[in-house]
């Protein structure tokens, strides 16, 4: 589109350069003059040009006459001049180059970062998926145990009851071939009798009656007793007894008991007192800190116990390696063989770590469930009355370990603390 005579022609950018280019030297104004006739140029350039003309000049672009040599000075095609010089400038593009490649360095970078995040969130995407279905497997699994004792147990009852119900419909099925025996020899006696009876000429050979015994009536209460009892509760019992581990009844040892712990005469109950008990001389006994141990110990396998602690304010519990040194003052950590879980101060709990590692608990446990399991080396602490996790050490030890317990020394005035050892009734582990 051709541009209007006189005015500059409307600028895009690429043409801004053009419109400040002066038409005598073809490059950027220097000092831009303006004619009458509206048209630029440099200063110098347009001197040069009417240089040694005498009266009345011209214009070099669209030759409009005057009369004398006049021209205005042009601030702002000078300032706008100057920006298009600078941005043009070698410096200027050598900024401009730098600028446009560090924001790509950047850009790129921050790219690369992203597409990395989205790598680690797959990944973890992965990590859960994977370890979603492997506790499918293992959530299945201990079910499927379970069902298959329910099974079982529902199996063998529908057998027993389906043959007492065949032994009694056999005595019945007996006693009713029997009487419908005897109806036939009576009938046959009948029969005799009634054919004698029309040519009688001697009374007629009858077989004795034959004897039917009486079959005792058929008691459904005692029929149905064993069927209509508690069978939950029954089962319950028989599915309790098959836990794997079941909850080990422990039993103190008291040969490692402290001389300031007191143990029950069931061996079940330890009790710190302020009187120390004299003792034998005994390689296994703790000698500086209130410790005991259970009798029993562990080195392979699963195993499960539980731990009345009450509203004791303070205690350590837990598993202690068999070698652990019981004549110094030792820090339960698992470095030392130890792998605890402490209350303190009546509602601060710490796993027994170096240093502790403070365990929050919205409740306070009364009774407290030791899991170990020494083949996966785990040792997992539970709220024996909901069995939620409070604790778990998941490199727990190698090689036999003890059932570890400390009552601690209670304040002054406080009742002296106990620890007891949870035995299930045994007639809830009976047949
Ligand atoms: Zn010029
Ligand atoms: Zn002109």
């Amino acid at each position: 589109m051709a541009a209007a005579p006189g005015a500059p022609p409307p600028s895009t950018k690429g043409s801004l350069r053009e419109d400040l280019t002066c038409a005598i030297c073809c490059d950027l104004f220097r000092e831009p003059v303006m004619l009458s006739c509206m048209h630029h140029f440099c200063k110098a350039c347009i001197s040069r040009y009417w240089r040694g003309t005498q009266g009345p000049v011209t214009c070099p672009q669209c030759r409009k006459e005057f009369r004398s040599k006049q021209f205005q000075t042009n601030y702002l095609v000078a300032a706008m001049v100057e920006k298009v010089r600078s941005s043009t400038s070698d410096t200027h593009i050598r900024n401009l180059e730098k600028r446009l490649s560090e924001s790509l360095v950047s850009y790129n970078s921050r790219k690369e970062d992203l597409i990395c995040s989205i790598r680690k969130d797959k990944d973890k995407m992965d990590i859960i998926k994977r370890v979603g279905a492997d506790l499918q497997v293992h959530v299945r699994g201990e079910f499927r145990a379970l069902h298959q004792i329910l099974q079982e147990e529902e199996a063998c009852m529908l057998d027993q009851l389906r043959r007492e119900e065949e032994e009694e419909l056999e005595k019945v099925q007996r006693h009713l071939e029997a009487t419908e025996l005897a109806i036939r020899e009576l009938e046959n006696n009948i029969k005799l009798l009634q054919q004698s009876n029309i040519a009688l000429t001697e009374f007629p050979q009858l077989r004795p009656y034959a004897e039917v015994d009486t079959v005792p009536d058929f008691d459904i209460s005692a029929f149905s007793s064993k069927y209509m009892a508690p069978l939950q509760y029954i089962t319950w019992r028989r599915m309790f007894k098959a836990l794997k581990p079941g909850p080990a009844a422990l039993t103190f040892d008291v040969d490692t008991a402290h001389p300031s712990i007191h143990v029950s005469r069931d061996k079940t109950m330890a009790v710190e007192c302020d009187v120390m008990t004299q003792h034998t001389s005994n390689s296994k006994r703790f000698l500086q800190c209130v410790n005991i141990l259970a009798a029993q110990g562990f080195q392979s396998g699963r195993h499960y116990w539980e731990v009345e602690v009450g509203s004791s304010p303070k205690w350590d519990l837990g598993v202690a390696s068999a070698t652990v040194n019981r004549e110094a003052r030792i820090k339960l950590s698992p470095e030392n063989g130890y792998w605890t879980l402490r209350l303190r101060n009546g509602g601060e709990y710490w796993a027994g770590t170096q240093p502790w590692t403070r365990v929050q608990l919205r409740s306070s446990p009364q009774r407290i469930g030791v899991y170990l399991d020494c083949d996966e080396r785990k040792v997992a602490f539970y709220d024996a009355d909901d069995m939620s996790l409070l604790c778990l050490f998941s490199k727990g030890p190698r090689g036999k370990v003890f059932p570890f317990f400390s009552p601690c020394i209670s304040e002054n005035r406080q009742k002296p603390h106990t620890v007891k050892l949870v035995h299930y009734p045994s007639v809830a582990l009976a047949n």
